[in-house]
């Protein structure tokens, strides 16, 4: 049992919709081994998003829930979505109980990891030299830029020809926040900062670069800063992605840049994120970590969904919001023992490899966490 003066973690998990449920079994499985072991304590709320809000309350998202996502010290979330709530009228359908969520809790800097465990390194498109042990962490802009900037729009000129119009708008005080998460990532990694805007193109690039480059100078001297255009970024991703550590970018780029990493990793049943807000003067940060996968309508309720990238996201709960390193070491220590062993969900599985469910998954961890520690 943990003693009395271990702190209590607050947790709010919200399963969701389709295998959500399925893969928050298996991570509360790995947070029971985790407060069993005497590591933590967690007080753990639940609550509904997305479908399962909206067929409890009509609504993807209560304020109720929203309060509660704020109050807790991180939250978890599994996934949303699926064909039954398809049809549903745009401000109740369950994506927009997570856009809320992420919208209220003002999380701009979003946080995806590309690991490449090596036992999975024949499942990339790339050759498996290029990514097997790769490690690298993508940092995106998620509430500025041109997906949000003014003025945007279709509009008809006088010639009767139409005019499509989006703004891309960066100011000093959002650069640097998420400049701040960046360099803050890269001390508990590699002290390393990779910039990527345009700024060879783009004023709001070169408004990027200066203050990226102004605050490493003078808080961050002891991590290595490097700048790169985002076209040369795409290529070098490709090229020898090993190179890099963080790469923080603005919410386009980032988009782009953060999808063409995950996919070098080869499954989407293993890739965790991160989201976080801005400290308040307590330090306390809001955060939301998640799976990258979406509900997989396709595989809900057969027990058969991979609950790793779920694990994983838990993990990195540990490491960001906690600075538990050391457990979050050890959980992603385990996930690599049990691949290594050959422990495989179907959607990992080599053709003709024997496969276990959510749950074996999930136990199997569990067993690893408490033979290495
Ligand atoms: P998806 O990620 O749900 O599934 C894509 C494919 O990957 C499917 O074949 C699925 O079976 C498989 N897959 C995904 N996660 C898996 C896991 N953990 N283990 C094994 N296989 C896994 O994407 P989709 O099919 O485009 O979308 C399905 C629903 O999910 C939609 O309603 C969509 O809106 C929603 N969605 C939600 C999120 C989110 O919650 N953040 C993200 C993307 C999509």
């Amino acid at each position: 049992m943990p003693a009395s003066s271990t702190p209590v973690l607050n947790i709010l998990t919200l399963a969701g919709d389709g295998i959500g449920p399925e893969v928050m079994a298996g991570t509360r499985r790995v947070m029971d081994w985790f407060q069993s072991s005497g590591r933590m304590r967690f007080n753990i709320t639940e609550g509904l998003v997305g479908g399962a809000s909206y067929e409890a309350h009509k609504t993807p998202l209560t304020d109720a829930t929203l309060a509660a996502a704020k109050a807790a010290d991180a939250v978890l979330l599994a996934c949303i979505g699926g064909p039954k709530w398809d049809q549903l009228p745009y401000d109740v359908r369950p994506e927009r109980g997570l856009l809320r969520l992420r919208k209220e809790m003002v999380l701009f800097a979003n946080l995806r990891p590309a690991i490449v465990f090596e036992a999975l390194a024949d499942a990339s498109t790339l050759k498996s030299e290029l990514v097997a042990g790769l490690d690298i962490m993508i940092l995106r802009e998620l509430t500025g830029g041109i997906y949000f900037g003014e003025p945007r729009g279709i509009e008809t000129l006088p010639d009767g020809s139409r005019r499509g119009i989006n703004t891309q708008v960066y100011t000093t005080g959002e650069i640097q926040r998420v400049a701040r998460v960046a360099f803050e990532l890269a001390r508990k990694r590699n002290r390393r900062v990779c910039s990527v805007e345009k700024a060879n193109v783009m004023e709001s690039g070169v408004l990027w670069r200066e203050e990226v480059t102004k605050m490493g100078a003078a808080e961050f001297p002891d991590v290595e800063l490097s700048h790169m255009y985002a076209d040369n970024c795409a290529m070098q991703l490709l090229r020898r992605p090993k190179q890099f550590d963080v790469i923080v970018t603005d919410n386009l780029f980032g988009d782009i840049l953060s999808d063409m990493a995950s996919m070098l990793t080869g499954s989407l049943g293993m890739l965790p994120s991160a989201s976080l807000g801005a400290k308040d003067a307590h330090g306390k940060q809001m955060a939301l970590y998640e799976p990258v996968h979406g509900s997989a309508p396709d595989i809900a309720g057969k027990g058969i969904a991979n609950p790793l990238a779920m694990i994983l996201s838990l993990a990195m709960m540990l490491r960001y919001s906690f600075s538990l390193a050391a457990d979050a070491d050890l959980l992603e220590g385990a996930v690599k023992n049990v691949l290594a062993a050959g422990v495989r969900t179907a959607d990992i599985a080599a053709p003709g490899q024997t496969t276990v469910g959510t749950a074996a998954m999930a136990d199997a961890v569990v067993k690893e966490l408490g033979r290495l520690s």
